[in-house]
């Protein structure tokens, strides 16, 4: 039947995305900076250092893998605050609540599926994801789960590939067709979870479908902000 097919598509794509991050976790961060020239960090010191956050505020940081965002709230958040490193892949997690715990940061980790926040109503004052949305497969359900575990008041950011503007559009799928997947084969010995990112990218909805995604789960203020000239953006949304 249709939603036979359906299913076992859905099925497919999650046991995808587990096999690619299992495989790639021990090389992320280093194929992160080789991939994004270092750029991946810009856009986390961006997103970090612009959200409304305050001293003793509680954060959840969803598919947080090797914890860039985590630290970074731990710092602003302060020791009265509280933040959770959540990822539903426990190679991911693992490598990020390691490297957390040896920079002396010992935060609260759960291994779970964004689609189902093991989280209370209203509890965080600030939800996170970062290049994690694009590999969910009911984004709608996600983007629901983190307005519901919001306060109101909380703030949803979303830093995730995006579409780049137009004229750089040749340039940047000769980029990530090509170039994505040679690296991975070279550096990480493996160009087929690399083949699977790029894809990724490009399934993933434009700025103002996201946008209007994020309305739809019921957020308010809903503004995105291009960066490095659309290849990321961050999206910001607002429970009332
Ligand atoms: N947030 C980190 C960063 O910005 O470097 C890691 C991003 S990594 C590209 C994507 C992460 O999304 C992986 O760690 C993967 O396990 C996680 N992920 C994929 N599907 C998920 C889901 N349904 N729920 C929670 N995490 C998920």
């Amino acid at each position: 039947t249709h939603f036979g097919y359906q299913t076992v598509d859905e099925d497919e794509k999650a046991g995808r995305v587990a096999g690619v991050f299992h495989s790639v976790a021990k090389n992320y961060d280093v194929m992160n900076d080789v991939m994004s020239g270092g750029l991946h960090r810009v856009w986390k010191h961006f997103t970090i250092t612009t959200a409304p956050l305050r001293k003793g505020d509680k954060v959840l940081d969803i598919a947080g893998g090797s914890g860039d965002l985590s630290r970074g709230w731990a710092k602003r958040v302060g020791h009265g605050g509280e933040v959770w490193l959540t990822d539903i892949n426990s190679s991911m997690l693992t490598v990020g609540r390691d490297r957390l715990l040896n920079e002396g940061m010992a935060l609260p980790v759960a291994l779970c599926d964004a689609e189902k926040l093991p989280f209370p109503d209203n509890y965080f004052n600030l939800v996170s994801v970062s290049f994690g949305l694009r590999n969910m497969t009911h984004k709608d359900v996600a983007l629901a789960e983190m307005y519901r575990v919001l306060q109101p008041g909380g703030t949803l950011l979303v830093l995730e590939f995006s579409h780049v503007f137009k004229p750089l559009k040749p340039v940047y799928d000769l980029y990530s067709f090509k170039m994505l997947p040679l690296m991975g084969k070279l550096i990480a010995k493996d160009a087929d979870s690399y083949q699977y990112l790029a894809e990724s990218i490009r399934m993933h909805p434009d700025q103002e479908t996201l946008k209007q995604m994020m309305l739809d789960a019921g957020f308010d203020s809903v503004s995105y902000h291009n960066l490095t000239a659309g290849v990321v953006a961050l999206h910001k949304g607002v429970k009332f």
